[in-house]
């Protein structure tokens, strides 16, 4: 394992654990065969999804059902369990990926659910000719009347652990955000860019920094709608000057500061399901 996996692993960032069993998409047979041994999440269509709770522990809801071609999504299978997804309604037990509730195994079925329900939900046209796609069985692809395949789309976006060369975290403040509320850098890489100059471009464009040493952490799906978050770590120095449109203020953080204000409750950050709270989680341990 290299040094940078083993940081990584000794804050557990969730290994993968889903199998996506992609050789069996396209069979009927199988599909139907393994939806009535299997279990179906129903997802709504603002990404909640059924869950059960027990003993203070959660965990994702479903049992077999009949297999429709158009409508069961094969998720995959996860310690030893076939996940199917379909859309749906949910009760008042759901849950979402923001609330960061579930195992890391589960966690990935719902999130591979939650994304592709989502790229289905928008019945997007062909790519290449612009007609209507039709839901292929096992729901992983969609198809023309063309017989052009057509795959899910995930938008890329970098998300930046900025240190000083005091150890100190750059965190900033989006003007549409609640009072307090502050996080690391993050924006959408552009078409054609590669994520190392994306990580370089927004943090000149929000609060005028140039860095160096920027090094890859980690990823997250962040299917809210489409979003794959990569994680970076970056060293910069100087001030900073946020640009005011979509940065209100940024400022540098010890340690000490941002545990004193976060007791005096004069901050909020994210929470640890998302990616920016962990790579936070990570400094805050010095282990970024
Ligand atoms: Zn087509």
């Amino acid at each position: 394992m290299s040094e940078s996996a083993a940081v990584l692993s000794g804050i557990h960032w969730p290994q993968p654990e889903l199998d996506r069993m992609t050789g069996v998409r396209g069979d009927p047979d199988r599909l139907r065969g393994l939806c009535a041994s299997g279990r179906v999440l129903v997802v709504d269509d603002s990404g909640s999804f059924a869950v059960s709770r027990h003993d203070g522990r959660v965990s994702l809801a479903g049992g077999p059902e009949v297999f429709e071609s158009t409508s069961h999504l094969l998720v995959g299978r996860v310690q030893h369990q076939v996940w199917f997804a379909r859309r749906g309604e949910v009760g008042p037990d759901a849950a979402t990926l923001r609330d960061g509730e579930l195992g890391p195994a589960e966690r990935q079925v719902a999130e591979a659910a939650v994304a592709l329900l989502g790229w289905h939900r928008g019945e997007p046209v062909c790519d290449r000719c612009h007609q209507p796609t039709q839901w292929v069985p096992g729901g992983g692809t969609r198809r023309c009347g063309s017989g052009h395949e057509n795959f899910p789309r995930t938008d890329p976006a970098v998300i930046v652990a900025v240190t000083d060369e005091r150890e100190r975290l750059l965190l900033a403040h989006q003007v549409v955000w609640p009072a307090g509320r502050c996080s690391v850098l993050a924006g959408f890489v552009e078409a054609g860019e590669s994520a190392e100059a994306a990580v370089l471009r927004e943090i000149d464009e929000e609060v005028r920094l140039p860095v160096h040493s920027v090094r890859y952490l980690h990823s997250q799906p962040w299917p809210f709608p489409r979003s794959l978050m990569l994680a970076f770590a970056a060293r910069g120095d100087g001030e900073l000057s946020p640009d005011g449109h979509e940065i209100e203020w940024a400022r540098w953080f010890t340690r000490d500061e941002l545990h004193r204000e976060l007791a005096a409750r004069k901050l909020l950050l994210p929470g640890p399901a998302s990616i920016a709270g962990r790579m936070i989680d990570l400094w805050q341990h010095g282990r970024l």
